[in-house]
């Protein structure tokens, strides 16, 4: 089973290689082509506006300096001699939950994968407020990481959708168990702008994430994360809202 892996933390980044531990226990045919710098919150996008630089480090080893939607791209036509059976994206810095995930360059590299007919699923590990900075603890994902993909693995996936993985905040030997849950909604406001001066007395503003305590909905992913558990859940492609399809089709009646 030949594997590709990317992120959208970057090439370095430790929830990479945690990935890598967690593919091993898979396939020793790994694959890896990811952004050279941190592309988190860069979503689906596609770089179109400038030439992208590919750099080898390793035998299977790449990185672009791009979108993780670009590296994906990069491994399905340039590198890799023949499609992947697999993409697993991450291990995410953070949680991907609820509306977090089209925002996401993690979930969106596996969205890619999944419009490309292959396979995909997006790793992320939430960290508690005090782990912030490089102290994350991936040791939920390490340890459980294997042990959820199995299943998933000989488990059909319905054309153009992918499964949205999140690991909890807590030690693997903490984790509950594994809920496979629908996408949530943050009821806050999301993110704060913060403003402050530059060296040369110009003004710059910095978007910032910040958790304010919310009632998940149940049967959630954000519910499930909550509880100590690891949560699975398949998004779609397609965004359509189903039952708003006919009344907004009456309002064009003639
Ligand atoms: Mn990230």
């Amino acid at each position: 089973m030949r594997i590709l892996l990317t992120n959208d933390d970057g090439i370095n980044a430790p929830g990479l290689y945690v990935l890598e531990k967690i593919a091993a226990q898979l396939s020793d045919d790994i694959w890896i082509c990811a952004p050279s710098e941190e592309q988190s919150g860069a979503g689906h996008s596609l770089t179109l506006t400038r030439p992208v630089r590919m750099r080898q480090h390793a035998e299977r080893r790449f990185s672009v300096t791009g979108t993780p939607t670009d590296s994906v791209t990069m491994a399905l036509k340039k590198i890799l001699p023949a499609p992947p059976d697999l993409i697993l994206s991450g291990v995410n810095r953070g949680a991907n939950l609820g509306d977090d995930v089209t925002y996401s360059g993690t979930v969106s590299a596996a969205f890619e994968g999944a419009l490309a007919g292959i396979r995909a699923i997006a790793l992320s590990q939430v960290y508690a407020r005090e782990g912030v900075g490089n102290a994350v603890d991936f040791s939920a994902a390490e340890q459980w990481g294997a042990k959820v993909l199995k299943p998933l693995l000989d488990h059909p996936f319905p054309p153009r959708t992918l499964v949205n993985v999140n690991f909890p905040p807590v030690a693997g030997s903490e984790v509950q168990g594994v809920r496979v849950v629908r996408q949530g909604f943050h009821d806050y406001a999301r993110g704060s702008v913060v403003e402050g001066t530059d060296p040369r007395g110009f003004p710059y503003y910095w978007f910032g994430l910040h958790g304010i305590e919310h009632t998940p909905g149940s049967d959630t992913d954000l519910e499930a994360i909550a509880g100590n558990f690891v949560s699975v859940t398949p998004l779609q492609i397609d965004l359509t809202h189903e039952s708003s399809l006919g009344s907004l089709a009456n309002l064009y009646r003639s």
